[in-house]
């Protein structure tokens, strides 16, 4: 059974929403009556997407914003709530895959271009987004980390350090804002069936294959499986549920 949410009147934000878990995820949130913000740094695809939605008679806008650069995250959140007026759910999910290799080979330039995504990217995003939530007394957060924020991997040291930091930054703030009214939570996809994926595949076959294979369910993970968790810890099905890490990875973690 696939459960329904009602999120009519609400404001939903999501970054690299123009592909993969984040498009799903909008789109999600969309069918379910929300007002949605699609923000992504693919200006083009980010424009189809957003005209799709609102052809098919959902609330949509489209904002352009790279999160590695503080003042479009600002303004990002700024246009949200100058155009619907509130933010009441965000899901900070822009990410890269970075270098693959040992660490010893990798420049400062690539770890800092996946942090400045992965981790600062989040970092920017709850910032802006808790002023507003902060203000409204109400919301709900939940940032992107991945089974690289759980576990290690060979080769993959860059991409596992920000997932990881994903989540020590979502349980820290997490435990400053629900006294205030604000749940902010994390998803740890485990392989998922995104263009991401698939560009890693085409890098790295052998390491991306094994990561596969130790799924027990046998198969990838569909962006829309991850957009039904995002969905539920948003929902007030999970009102008691506070600075998780929830893996959503056909049970990658469980051995
Ligand atoms: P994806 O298919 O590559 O989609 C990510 C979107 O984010 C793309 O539209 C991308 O645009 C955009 N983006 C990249 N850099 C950005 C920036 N600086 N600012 C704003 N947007 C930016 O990736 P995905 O597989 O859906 O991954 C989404 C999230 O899930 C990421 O955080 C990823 O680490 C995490 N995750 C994915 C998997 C997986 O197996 N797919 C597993 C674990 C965790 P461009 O295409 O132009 O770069």
């Amino acid at each position: 059974m696939n459960p329904t949410y009602n999120f009519k009147g609400q404001v939903a934000l999501v970054t690299g929403a123009s592909a993969g878990i984040g498009l799903a995820t909008v789109r999600a949130f969309a069918e379910a009556g929300a007002s949605v913000v699609l923000s992504d740094i693919d200006e083009v695809a980010l424009r189809r997407e957003t005209d799709a939605l609102t052809a098919a008679g959902h609330e949509a806008i489209a904002v352009t914003c790279d999160v590695t650069d503080e003042a479009q995250v600002a303004a990002l959140v700024g246009r949200t709530v100058a155009t619907y007026g509130r933010l009441d759910m965000a899901f900070n999910n822009a990410g890269i895959a970075g270098p693959s290799g040992d660490l010893t080979d990798e420049t400062a330039e690539a770890f800092d271009a996946v942090n400045g995504i992965n981790l600062r990217g989040v970092w920017a995003c709850m910032k802006h987004e808790l002023v507003q939530m902060r203000a409204q007394g109400s919301g709900a957060i939940v940032n992107c980390s991945s089974l690289g924020g759980l576990v290690g991997q060979a080769r993959r040291a860059a991409y596992h350090g920000t997932k990881h930091g994903v989540i020590g930054i979502t349980k820290s703030a997490a435990m400053d804002y629900a006294p205030r009214g604000i749940r902010i939570n994390a998803v740890c996809p485990g392989v998922i069936d995104t263009p991401m994926f698939s560009a890693l595949l085409e890098k790295t076959p052998d390491a991306m294959k094994e990561v596969t294979r130790d799924q027990p369910i046998g198969r990838l993970g569909r962006p829309d499986e991850l957009a039904a968790s995002v969905l539920w810890l948003r929902s007030s099905a999970a009102s008691f549920v506070i600075g998780v890490a929830l893996p959503v990875d056909g049970g990658f973690v469980a051995h």
